[in-house]
């Protein structure tokens, strides 16, 4: 007797074969998946103001394409600050039209949608989403695009087939993040796969980024396997960056401040041109 697998369904619309020439995904005027190496940095969560906009303004000059920052934060305790929610929206549009950046921000879940595609260039869905069907459903009739994260215990082939329900359901504007997986080790907060990147690129069209942040844990970790991950051939990086990590109110720990992004940005620009790629100036 045949045992059927799920993950044993072929692939239809994220296989590579369905796209051999790999597809670009277009945030804004900002191209994901081409020639250039696409640096996303920003604070893990939008906190007020001024941290937004100092942390916006030197991600910006440091080289960054796109601005992160999270407004409805997935929180292991409900007592961890939750994020500003709308109010942070309100942020990032402001630090949109100081910087020019466009801005990616997560969605939680499905009734949040409306509201966040309001404001978002870009839908970040995160780790602990990867498997909520309703929502991936919902970005899927959505015409904005998707960053979408790696869930922290999904193979990848249940990962691939998470984004099958994005893109058959109409939207290819799909981006795929590695961002670390649980493994027994401890002393970092996750492994980063980077097996994932070669293997998510031969085996789909789509964008491949790299999340060093989540992935270690460790702000002093973040830079060498930012390097380590274009070397490994990943189309960009989601990189959390705070004006002031020990002020932090979440992931201050594996968070850059501005001066050690920079320096990032710089060995980042070495490894691109050994790549073949370059790392947008700023
Ligand atoms: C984040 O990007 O801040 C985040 C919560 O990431 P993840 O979903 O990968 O844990
Ligand atoms: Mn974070």
């Amino acid at each position: 007797m045949t045992v059927i697998c799920e993950t044993t369904i072929p692939l239809r619309w994220v296989a590579r074969e369905a796209k051999p020439e790999g597809t670009v995904v277009r945030v804004r005027e900002v191209n994901v998946g081409g020639p250039e190496i696409v640096v996303m940095a920003g604070p893990c969560a939008v906190e007020g103001e001024a941290q937004l906009l100092e942390t916006a303004r030197a991600v910006r000059a440091g080289g960054a394409k796109i601005l992160r920052g999270g407004v409805f934060k997935p929180r292991t305790s409900p007592y961890s600050f939750q994020g500003l929610r709308g109010a942070g929206l309100e942020l990032l549009a402001r630090a949109r039209e100081e910087t020019g950046l466009p801005i990616v921000t997560e969605v939680m879940d499905a009734r949040q949608l409306p509201i966040v595609s309001d404001y978002a260039d870009l839908l970040q869905i995160g780790s602990r989403n990867m498997q909520n069907f309703t929502l991936l459903e919902e970005v899927g009739r959505s015409r904005l695009p998707v960053l979408f994260k790696r869930g922290m215990s999904a193979t990848i082939d249940e990962y691939l087939h998470a984004a099958e329900y994005i893109l058959s359901g109409g939207n290819d504007q799909v981006i795929l993040c590695e961002r670390g997986i649980r493994t027994f080790e401890s002393s970092t907060r996750n492994t980063l796969d980077l097996n994932a990147v070669p293997m998510l690129k031969r085996r789909t069209h789509l964008p491949v980024l790299v999340d060093p942040s989540h992935g270690t844990g460790h702000a002093w970790m973040v830079p060498s396997l930012a390097c380590a991950a274009i070397a490994a051939g990943a189309d960009g990086l989601l990189v959390e960056v705070h004006c002031d990590p020990l002020q932090a109110l979440s992931d201050g720990s594996q968070s850059l401040a501005p001066e050690e992004f920079d320096r990032m940005m710089i060995q980042l620009a070495a490894i691109a041109a050994a790549m073949g790629r370059e790392v947008g100036k700023p």
